[in-house]
């Protein structure tokens, strides 16, 4: 039996839900699914938002359709492993470049600024800035998760 929960003050009515879930089934990305469910109902609702009604309202998990991303003609080199970065910041020292974890792109720093507490993970930031060429992080990061020798 289909329990169906009672509305609650969720920005996101079964109108919206159902119109989100037909763009999600179509295969659009978190984003994708944002942008179009602000533009048709005049909201302003993140990547996040649409990501965490997805998980609460168990939608199915989805490949987003992206174009693939060209292969390097070299063989992978071995992945070094890098050290868990250490790192506690209050939220008054993050840098105005920082991101949302669940929003970095591919050419921003992944180092995490969040520390050891529990923080959810839609509150998880990272540094944000632009990378160094074959690394996930910034110069100063890639300078912190690496072996100089
Ligand atoms: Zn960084």
């Amino acid at each position: 039996m289909i329990v169906v929960r009672p509305p609650t003050r969720s920005i996101w009515t079964r109108e919206r839900v159902a119109f989100a879930l037909s763009l999600w089934e179509k295969g659009y990305s978190g984003s994708a699914v944002a942008d179009s469910v602000n533009r048709e109902f005049g909201m302003s609702v993140t990547r996040c938002s649409v990501i965490g009604m997805a998980d609460r309202e168990k939608f199915p998990s989805h490949k987003v359709n992206r174009k693939p991303q060209p292969r390097a003609a070299a063989p992978r080199q071995p992945k070094i492993k890098q050290p868990a970065p250490v790192m506690q910041q209050t939220p008054a020292a993050m840098p105005a470049s920082s991101v949302l974890f669940l929003d970095i792109e591919q050419a921003q720093c992944h180092f995490p600024l969040w520390g050891d507490d529990d923080v959810s993970i839609f509150d998880r930031r990272c540094c944000g800035s632009a990378v160094t060429s074959g690394s996930p992080y910034c110069d100063t990061h890639h300078s912190i998760c690496s072996y100089n020798k």
